[in-house]
């Protein structure tokens, strides 16, 4: 989920070969909301 920008994370349709499914968007918005939490914390 992570971006070419340091400490941005993208989620859903947004994402590069994103298969464009509510329930697929709201997975990546999980996942990537975990890795934003890990990257504040360190
Ligand atoms: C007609 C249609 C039918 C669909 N049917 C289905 C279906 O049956 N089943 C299924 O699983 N999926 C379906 N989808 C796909 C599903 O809607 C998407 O995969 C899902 O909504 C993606 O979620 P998202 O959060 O990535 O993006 P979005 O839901 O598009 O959310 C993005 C949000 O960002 C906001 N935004 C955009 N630009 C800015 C900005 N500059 N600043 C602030 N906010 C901004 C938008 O207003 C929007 O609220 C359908 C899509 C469409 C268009």
């Amino acid at each position: 989920m992570h971006t070419s920008i340091k400490g941005l994370f993208a989620a859903g349709d947004i994402r590069i070969k994103a298969s464009k499914q509510v329930v697929c968007a709201a997975g990546d918005g999980a996942t990537a909301g975990i890795q934003a939490l890990e990257y504040v914390n360190h």
